[in-house]
């Protein structure tokens, strides 16, 4: 009989979900990056210039973008983009709500 040997969990990277401040590893994260020409998607993440992460889930982008985002990248999210990314948002599936969070209900007012 084979002992089922798991291997040694690597040496992970983590990264703080900006949406709901949750640390996992960072391939469960969508990388979003501060460049010259404004905020990008960083599905490759290897863009250079600052990045954050958000959940692959509506509720982490909905409070993403409402603040948290461009606080974390410490710039102001140009409008076309906050369009690009809310595009992007409106494919992402729904979670489930934290208990007592009403705020993750509402709609997001792009202005
Ligand atoms: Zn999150």
């Amino acid at each position: 009989m084979t002992a089922k040997n798991k291997p040694k969990p690597k040496h992970v990277p983590q990264r703080t979900c900006v949406g709901c401040r949750e640390v996992l590893p960072k391939r469960k994260l969508i990388r979003l990056v501060k460049t010259e020409e404004g905020v990008r998607i960083d599905l490759s993440g290897k863009l250079p210039g600052r990045g954050a992460y958000l959940h692959d889930q509506k509720s982490c982008w909905k409070r993403g973008l409402k603040g948290t985002l461009a606080n974390a990248l410490r710039t102001t999210i140009p409008e076309q983009d906050l369009a690009v990314l809310i595009a992007y948002m409106e494919g992402l599936p729904e979670s489930i709500p934290e208990s007592g969070d009403a705020q993750a209900e509402e709609t997001f007012d792009k202005d």
